[in-house]
């Protein structure tokens, strides 16, 4: 077994929706981003990629190749699962928490859960979505941006 874990952060900005966990979340604000910024699945690729020591979203889908450019984030998720079933492994579970004091993430939570747990091929008790504020402390509190923690175990399939 083998763990990782990683951290994602986006600004706010223009927009009216943010991408979470692959879901479409109404917001007063979207995010600066040069792929669709969701930081849940940015914080899973890390996670999974550092797992196994395979670097980071960064260096396999880098903010410079144009080829990401409003990429779906989903797609990262399936292209590092396939790394990670190339080298013979397999997710045990992740648990991911989202920091930020709006939008709302519980009533999404579970379309989350159920969106990774597809696009990484597992059961969807093996995906943990929770959520948090900072107590209107830090840029998150200031509601400037938003960010998200995972943590994945994976084992030799
Ligand atoms: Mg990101």
């Amino acid at each position: 077994m083998r763990i990782g874990q990683g951290f994602d952060v986006h600004a706010f900005g223009e927009g009216d929706h943010v991408m979470l966990g692959g879901v479409r979340v109404a917001h007063s604000q979207g995010v600066l981003a040069h792929s669709d910024g969701d930081v849940v699945l940015h914080a899973l690729c890390d996670a999974l990629l550092g797992a196994l020591a395979l670097g980071d979203i960064g260096k396999h889908f880098p903010p410079s190749d144009e080829a990401w450019r409003g990429a779906d984030s989903r797609s990262f998720v399936r292209a590092v699962a396939n790394m990670l079933a190339e080298r013979g492994y397999s997710l045990g579970n992740a648990d991911i928490t989202v920091i930020c004091e709006a939008p709302k993430v519980g009533p999404h939570a579970q379309a989350m859960r159920e969106v990774i747990a597809a696009d990484l091929g597992v059961d969807i008790d093996c995906i943990s979505i929770k959520a948090t504020t900072t107590e209107t402390l830090g840029f998150t509190g200031r509601r400037e941006g938003i960010a998200a923690l995972a943590t994945v175990l994976v084992q030799r399939a």
